[in-house]
C-alpha cells in the first residue's frame, strides 16, 4: 500500500522530519526511564518521612497514572519531592508533547529545537536562543541593567 501525503497531513510531517524516527524513540525511552526513577524515589522519599498521609500517598503513587500523580502530589511540601514532582510534571508534558507532534519544537518562536539539545535536555521546551531570553527575563531578582 502506497503511503500518500495529503496536505493535511503536512504538519506532523514538517515536525517528523526534524528528528529521526530513531532519535525521537531514544529521546521518549530517556525521558520513561527518568521517568520510573523519579516516581520510585518519591515513592522512597515519602515513605521516609515516616508521615502517615504521606506514606499513604507513597502507596498509591505505586497503581496510578503519571498524570494523576503529579497532580496527587502537588500539594506535597516536601522540597526533594516537590523538586521531582515538578520534572515528571515535565516529562509528562514532553510525552504529550511527542503524541501531539509538537516535540523538539520551541514553543516561543516554533524553531527546531534540534537533537542535541534534546539528547542533553530531553524535556526542553525552547530553543537555546528563546531559552536563554527566558531565563534573562524571568530570572529572580534581576541584575540592574545598565
Ligand atoms: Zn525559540
Amino acid at each position: 500500500m502506497q503511503i500518500k501525503m495529503s496536505s493535511e497531513s503536512s504538519d506532523i510531517l514538517h515536525y517528523m522530519n526534524i528528528l529521526k524516527k530513531a532519535e525521537l524513540d531514544h529521546l521518549a525511552q530517556i525521558m520513561t526511564e527518568r521517568k520510573s526513577r523519579l516516581l520510585q524515589e518519591i515513592r522512597e522519599v515519602l515513605v521516609r518521612t515516616g508521615d502517615e498521609r504521606y506514606a499513604r500517598l507513597a502507596g498509591e503513587v505505586a497503581d496510578m497514572g503519571d498524570e494523576s500523580v503529579a497532580d496527587l502530589l502537588s500539594d506535597v511540601s516536601h522540597a526533594e519531592v516537590a523538586r521531582d514532582v515538578n520534572e515528571v510534571r515535565d516529562i509528562v508534558a514532553a510525552e504529550h508533547r511527542i503524541t501531539t507532534g509538537r516535540y523538539g519544537v520551541c514553543i516561543n518562536c516554533g524553531a527546531s529545537i534540534g537533537y542535541e539539545r534534546l539528547a542533553a535536555y530531553p524535556t526542553a521546551k525552547r530553543c537555546f536562543e528563546c531559552q536563554q531570553n527566558h531565563e534573562k527575563t524571568h530570572a529572580p531578582a534581576a541584575r540592574p541593567s545598565l
